[in-house]
């Protein structure tokens, strides 16, 4: 009986084994590796290999939110193939991580690239940014796949149905967060702003922010009101904006007891060691304990 147990343990270990093996390998570039949901008719989100993709079929051809990791913009193209034979026009990157900006290498020459101002001046040093072992440079230096046109707080792309407006409301995940409204289909794409349900990163080298990241959360909620959906850079899929009203709120709590532990002389390693996600919040993933440190690292910096 004992030894019936003991194997069958050790067959439950190598079953686990061979499961967590396949989690940490990463899924190769290949037009099978990514999916497609439909949205809402002309609006499309294409998940895998990196941030979730929009594709949006407007009357005069294809605009794309987001182009994932390196050796993902070729699948990416193909499989934006298989939703459309229009062409692409425009590309709007919501932001500078490598994982939203490198299939821009593989765009049409002729297609517009737009992203808020500062993100276009962060993408040509786009390399590790927060990613361990990414390590080349995504940008050659002939600057192809690059945003040429930019904005500073708001855009209008289009009219009616193909009507795009894109917005920025200060520094979160990065300082150069973009949101994208799909005007007619009540639908915007938040990009990292808010990626899931859990700790986002805030990814101060390229100017995002903890203590303001909440504020900026609600002025996008306040500030686009007819979106019924989100479209975010990372979950398997879509939130409201009640959800990122939440999350907002999750955020400032997590900065306003890094902020208490600073007044209580303690070290950023300790605020982390004392953080649990408070129980309101359901669903949201356990805390990540290097992500963490290193928000309440530049929280703490960031307060006087
Ligand atoms: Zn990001």
């Amino acid at each position: 009986m004992n030894r019936t147990i003991a194997l069958g343990t050790m067959v439950l270990a190598g079953a686990l084994t061979v499961v967590v093996a396949a989690q940490q390998q990463p899924p190769q570039p290949s037009v099978d590796n990514l999916t497609v949901e439909k949205v809402k008719d002309n609006l499309w989100v294409i998940r895998g290999g990196g941030g979730n993709t929009a594709v949006f079929a407007t009357a005069k051809g294809l605009t794309i939110v987001d182009t994932k990791q390196p050796g993902w913009g070729q699948p990416l193209l193909d499989k934006i193939k298989t939703i459309s034979d229009k062409p692409i026009t425009t590309v709007i990157n919501t932001h500078t991580h490598y994982d939203h900006v490198s299939g821009n290498v593989v765009i049409p020459a002729t297609v517009e690239i737009i992203a808020q101002e500062r993100t276009a001046k962060m993408m040509p040093n786009t390399t590790t940014v927060t990613a361990p072992g990414v390590t080349e440079k995504v940008f050659e230096a002939n600057g192809k796949g690059l945003a040429k046109k930019t904005f500073k707080d708001t855009m209008t792309i289009g009219s009616g149905a193909d009507q795009i407006n894109l917005y920025y409301f200060g520094p979160a995940h990065t300082g150069g967060d973009a949101f994208v409204e799909f005007a007619a289909l009540r639908v915007m794409h938040v990009g990292d702003t808010f990626p899931n349900k859990g700790m986002p990163i805030m990814d101060g080298n390229n100017g995002g922010s903890g203590v303001q990241y909440a504020s900026t959360l609600r002025k996008a909620v306040a500030g686009v009101r007819n979106v019924d959906t989100l479209i975010n850079g990372h979950t398997p899929e879509q939130t409201t904006p009640a959800e990122m009203r939440e999350f907002a709120d999750f955020v400032s709590d997590f900065v306003a007891h890094v902020q208490a532990a600073k007044k209580a002389g303690k070290t950023a390693a300790q605020a982390v060691a004392e953080w649990k996600n408070p129980e309101k919040y359901k669903g949201y993933s356990a805390p990540n304990g290097q992500r963490v440190t290193t928000n309440a690292q530049l929280i703490m910096n960031e307060t006087k």
